[in-house]
């Protein structure tokens, strides 16, 4: 316990003396990803030491620093900055978190994050009145002189709001080459292009600010309602209207892949912006529901900030494979030097598509820059042209499947190319790895390699071919396929559990585009049975929050089709349940009521134990748990319990707590 404090110390001073640097002298003396991983274990040993959390720790403010230079002002509005995301699971929490809140139809708002100063201008009589850095987020420092030079920043307003006050928010910036040309002048060189904006923003002489050159995108209006603006791309508008400079890439979105995307293309793009970004801001639209998703007691909920990955290495490219997936898609992977990043040895990574490595020009025996999204497979973003590269080999676009060498086939506009051979091996075994993965059916022991043997000997000729292979027990153990007994049988418990399965994996299971886990999840919710959602109309579909016109079309176009039928007829000899399964259904309407408005925020994304009797169906406290809390339940206690949830009768999960100090929880504290 006294490494754990002293642990914590550490790390909250070593973050206070960054904050200093960062905020008040401009001159950090480590990375932004450095920073932010001292900050991430900070917080992570105070969720689970939540005895040593203090007051002043870094992790409770907002963040920032008044300078004494400058005159102060106080912001109308607090200043909050976001909650940060680093990957695809995260972005997925962030939407359920809002959809969970959410009743009504929705969309986001995706938009660079730009590395620069934050700024709030206001407007009275139509004129620009003053402008204040954001400080420590309540206080400011007035830094007016300064923001008139920058001629993104129109001085007047629309004549219409002239009887009102109208604060706008956005980023002051350098551009690259702006912070190149300043940089070469000076003794006393900027290490970025943020700080070289924030020293320049911050100077007393607002002739040397001048001199600077400085930009600013404006992207938010705190009290647009005032405006009669509802949504953050009708904010957008007003912007543009009255003159500010908003960035070109700021798009609307409806689901966690479109935002996903958005994010892969941008960071793609990254490096041949003229500024820096270091990350995306994904918002919720619609403005007049922000209340209703709400705040934590830092941040707002409604809005997240991805952050760009910690580390970025470069390394040798050695050759490229192409594989073909499971739904025909070509895809390369690089094969590289083997090269450390995050923490673990890199020997492959993706390639996006061909036209990424032409419009790079990527050649084999390049060194290439590559990152994690994210923490499955590392992507290669760009040649790094600081290494010389000799020998370098031109990589040929296939023209025939790397499996079954029918010809590839490209349509117009998708980059993309495609083996349509309905019969390639290779996309049937890589179609049932997916059916069986943990997201779909969920089904335990069953690898790539062993869908690869049972396939190419015979016994197994697709995904529903696996609820019959216990009849092939003896011929499975006689082949040597290093498949024994108790191997088998774990494999055959597995697969017949997976035929009680809820609704949502079958659904995932269809492999429908665009339909992942948690979208099945929202279409089981909604259809309850597979025979409501395979003859919803494209209507009704449209009617359902997450799902577009394009994945209606998708949806509706598959339930027409002939491998449709086939599949239904497989899943009613099979038996699989075709029903959305919440355990207790007679407490469904409380359930949902629940999950309508989750209040005790102490108890978000926690490891649980449940145990003893409650006054409604443990499986049901398990989906309110799950759904609802997104905590990870589990069977034993141990140290990493956050908390054991008691009812009546404890037994002995309730000594093991005690025995192991984890907090015991005896209330039902979602009711
Ligand atoms: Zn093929």
């Amino acid at each position: 316990m006294e490494k754990i404090k002293k642990q914590i110390n550490d790390l909250k001073e070593q973050l206070n003396k960054w904050n200093f640097e960062y905020y008040a002298q401009n001159n950090p003396s480590v990375d932004d990803a450095v920073y932010d991983n001292a900050m991430q274990q900070l917080i992570a040993l105070e969720n689970q030491y939540p005895q040593f959390k203090s007051w002043d720790s870094p992790t409770q403010r907002v963040g920032g620093f008044v300078s004494d230079k400058f005159q102060k002002i106080k912001h109308f509005n607090p200043m909050l900055s976001l909650d940060n995301i680093f990957d695809y699971q995260g972005l997925t929490k962030f939407v359920n978190t809002i959809n969970d809140e959410l009743t009504t139809s929705y969309d986001f708002v995706v938009e660079p994050k730009i590395d620069g100063l934050s700024i709030s201008v206001v407007y009275e009589n139509c004129k620009l009145k003053y402008a204040a850095t954001r400080g420590d987020g309540i206080t400011g420092e007035d830094v007016t002189a300064n923001i008139l030079t920058i001629k993104d920043i129109p001085l007047f307003i629309n004549e219409a709001y002239k009887d009102q006050i109208v604060e706008v928010r956005g980023e002051v910036y350098l551009s690259k080459s702006d912070f190149k040309k300043i940089n070469e002048g000076l003794d006393k060189k900027f290490a970025n292009c943020r700080n070289a904006a924030a020293g320049s923003l911050r100077n007393l002489d607002s002739k040397i600010t001048a001199e600077r050159n400085l930009r600013a995108f404006m992207y938010y209006i705190p009290e647009s309602k005032k405006l009669g603006l509802d949504t953050q791309s009708q904010c957008i508008e007003w912007l543009k209207q009255n003159k500010f400079v908003v960035s070109p890439i700021i798009e609307q979105k409806q689901s966690v892949d479109d935002i996903w995307n958005y994010i892969q293309t941008i960071t793609s793009k990254r490096e041949s912006l003229e500024y820096d970004i270091d990350g995306i801001v994904i918002k919720l639209n619609q403005i007049n529901q922000y209340d209703n998703v709400g705040y934590t007691s830092k941040f707002p909920k409604w809005a997240i900030a991805y952050k760009f990955p910690a580390q970025i290495v470069s390394t040798k490219l050695l050759g490229v494979f192409v594989n073909v997936g499971r739904t025909g898609k070509i895809t390369y992977t690089a094969e590289l030097e083997p090269v450390a990043l995050d923490g673990s040895i890199i020997s492959a990574a993706s390639l996006h598509n061909y036209d990424f490595i032409t419009s790079k020009n990527i050649k084999i025996n390049n060194y290439v820059k590559i990152y994690k999204a994210g923490d499955v497979i590392p992507y290669v973003f760009d040649v790094d042209n600081s290494h010389p590269s000799n020998h370098l080999i031109e990589f040929k676009k296939p023209t025939h499947c790397p499996s079954c060498h029918s010809a590839l086939v490209s349509y117009e506009g998708v980059v993309d190319l495609f083996c349509e051979n309905p019969v390639c091996k290779e996309k049937i075994k890589r179609n049932i790895e997916y059916f069986v993965s943990r997201d779909v059916m969920n089904i335990d022991g069953i690898s790539y390699a062993i869908i690869d043997k049972l396939y190419e000997n015979n016994i197994i000729h697709s995904e529903w071919d696996l609820y019959y292979l216990k009849d092939y027990k003896d011929k499975v153990l006689s082949l040597d396929l290093k498949i024994k007994d108790k191997m088998f049988n774990n494999m055959i418990t597995s697969i017949e559990k997976s035929k009680h399965n809820s609704l949502e994996r079958l659904i995932c299971a269809l492999a429908i585009k665009n339909i992942g886990i948690n979208t099945a999840k929202i279409i089981a919710k909604h259809f309850k049975t597979y025979e409501q959602f395979m003859n919803a109309t494209y209507d009704e579909l449209l009617n359902i929050n997450i799902i577009g016109e394009k994945t209606a079309k998708e949806i509706v176009d598959f339930f027409a089709s002939d491998a449709s039928k086939i599949i239904y007829q497989h899943i009613n000899e099979i038996g699989l349940n075709k029903e959305y399964i919440i355990a207790g259904i007679d407490n469904y309407e409380h359930y949902l009521e629940i999950s309508q408005k989750p209040e005790n925020e102490q108890y978000f994304n926690k490891t649980v134990v449940i145990t003893g009797t409650f006054s409604m169906n443990r499986n049901l406290i398990k989906h309110i748990l799950e759904d609802v809390y997104h905590c990870k339940v589990t069977n034993a206690v141990t140290k990493k319990t956050d908390f054991l949830l008691a009812g009546v009768d404890g037994g002995s999960k309730l000594d093991k707590a005690k025995e192991l100090q984890v907090k015991i929880v005896d209330k039902e504290f979602w009711s």
